[in-house]
C-alpha cells in the first residue's frame, strides 16, 4: 500500500469537541443575559438547543452548514421575542470563539508535526472548527469543510474535493477519523484507505473493517514514519 497523503477528521479526532460546544453555549447564554435578558429568559440553553435541533430538521438543505444553522437559530429566537433585528453576527462570533477554544488530546500536536513532516495533510470536517484560531493551520496542506463544499461526510463529494485539493488519487490517501460511518465508511466508498481512530476502545460493527484501527494519533504517526521509510 502506497500512501501519499492523509485526510484527517478534526472534532473528536484531534480534540474532544463536546466540552467546547457546551462552553460555547454558556458563553452565548451569558452574553444574552447581559444584553438581552428577555431573550435569555425565553430561550435558556436547553430551549435554544432544542430550537437548533428543530431547525436542523426543518431546513435539511442546511445539513452541511452548522454555522448557518446557528445563525438561523439566533434569528428565530429573537423573532419569537418580537425582535426583528437580531444581533446575529455578534452572538455568532461569541459562540465561534468559544467553540474554537478546544483542548487538544495530549498526543495530537506532536503526532501531527511528525506526520506533516512526511506527508501532506488535508482536514475534512463537517463542523466549523477554525484551524487558524486553534493554531494548527500551518500543519495542513488543505482545509476542507462541509459548508465550503456544500456536502457533508459521508457524501463522496467532500472526500473527492479533498483528494483534488491534495492532488493525490483517493486510492493513495489514508483517511483518519473517529466516526465509523462518516469517516471510515464514507472514505472507503471513494476508494480511500481508512483508519478508525478509536480512542474509546469500542467494538467495530459497521460492515467492512477499516484498514487500520489506532487508539491515538501517536500510533498513526508511528505507522506513517514506518510506511514512508519503506517507500523512500
Ligand atoms: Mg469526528
Amino acid at each position: 500500500m502506497t500512501i501519499r497523503a492523509i485526510t484527517l477528521d478534526l472534532d473528536d479526532t484531534l480534540w474532544p469537541v463536546l466540552p467546547a460546544l457546551i462552553e460555547a453555549e454558556h458563553c452565548a447564554d451569558r452574553w444574552l443575559k447581559q444584553h438581552h435578558p428577555d431573550v435569555a429568559l425565553a430561550w435558556p440553553i436547553e430551549a435554544m438547543r432544542a430550537l437548533r435541533e428543530k431547525i436542523t430538521v426543518d431546513y435539511p438543505h442546511l445539513a452541511h452548514d452548522f454555522s448557518e444553522q446557528r445563525r438561523l437559530t439566533i434569528r428565530h429566537a429573537f423573532a419569537e421575542c418580537g425582535i426583528a433585528e437580531a444581533p446575529v453576527e455578534e452572538l455568532w462570533r461569541i459562540y465561534y470563539v468559544a467553540r474554537n477554544n478546544v483542548e487538544l488530546y495530549p498526543d495530537s500536536l506532536a503526532a501531527l508535526e511528525r506526520i506533516a513532516a512526511r506527508l501532506p495533510i488535508a482536514s475534512v470536517s463537517n463542523g466549523n472548527a477554525d484551524l487558524e484560531m486553534i493554531g494548527l493551520h500551518h500543519l495542513f496542506h488543505a482545509r476542507v469543510n462541509a459548508s465550503g463544499v456544500g456536502a457533508a461526510k459521508p457524501d463522496p463529494k467532500i472526500f473527492l474535493h479533498a483528494a483534488e485539493a491534495l492532488g493525490v488519487a483517493p486510492t493513495q490517501i489514508l483517511h483518519v477519523g473517529d466516526d465509523p460511518l462518516l469517516d471510515v465508511v464514507g472514505a472507503h466508498a471513494v476508494g480511500m484507505r481508512t483508519v478508525w481512530l478509536n480512542r474509546t476502545g469500542d467494538a467495530w460493527s459497521h460492515g467492512p473493517e477499516p484498514d487500520f484501527v489506532f487508539s491515538n494519533m501517536t500510533e498513526l504517526a508511528d505507522w506513517v514514519e514506518t510506511a514512508t521509510d519503506t517507500h523512500r
